[in-house]
């Protein structure tokens, strides 16, 4: 907790496939300060992903459902599915006192924005070039070639998003972008 008794709210938005998750993952394991926000998504589970863990996953019409019971701080479309922090699994983390980490797109970042009360930190990771880009997506083998072609389409739309971060850090080397964010965050915990 930072010496605001306020939560410092981290968002980690980036073009799918720069290396978000891996980041997110790394800075809850170096600082147990903070949790990850566990979102609800209708898109499948990858091989690798447990509900409850990775994300809520859950059917359209459920996410229809929650939507209409206003329970989501904020919720997004990517590539045909639905994304949407909920506000009941924030605010647990919130009164168990931890800081959070958001792993959410541009447009759940700016509809945090929004609520002016919060204390957030918002970080936006680019992949070196979208060449690489390509190559990552392709390597980490989790999507189809229709997935990647939607990916590689919206990696120009996200990074015209990324002057609304408060920093900006090119993922070239996972150790060093992880060290600049430890940096970053170390400095806004301890002002
Ligand atoms: P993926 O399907 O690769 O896990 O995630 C696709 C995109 O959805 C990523 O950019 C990720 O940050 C974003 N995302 C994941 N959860 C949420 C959420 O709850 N809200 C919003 N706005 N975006 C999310």
């Amino acid at each position: 907790m930072n010496n605001l008794s306020k939560p410092l709210m981290i968002v980690l938005s980036s073009p799918s496939g720069a290396g978000k998750t891996t980041l997110s993952k790394k800075i809850q394991q170096s600082d147990n300060s903070f949790k990850i926000s566990v979102s609800h998504t209708t898109r499948k589970a990858r091989a690798n992903e447990v509900d409850g863990v990775d994300y809520h996953f859950v059917t359209k019409e459920k996410f229809k459902q929650l939507l209409s019971e206003d329970a989501f701080y904020e919720h997004s479309e990517i590539f045909g599915n639905y994304y949407g922090t909920s506000k009941s699994s924030v605010n647990k983390i919130i009164k168990d006192k931890y800081n959070v980490l958001f792993d959410i797109d541009w447009k759940g970042a700016q509809q945090l924005s929004g609520y002016k009360e919060l204390n957030l930190l918002k970080i936006f990771i680019l992949p070196p070039s979208k060449k690489e880009l390509e190559k990552r997506l392709v390597a980490r083998n989790q999507d189809d070639k229709e997935s990647i072609k939607n990916r590689l389409f919206a990696y120009s739309k996200d990074i015209e998003h990324s002057n609304e971060y408060d920093h900006v850090i090119i993922n070239d080397n996972v150790e060093n972008c992880f060290n600049s964010i430890k940096k970053i965050i170390s400095i806004r915990l301890n002002t």
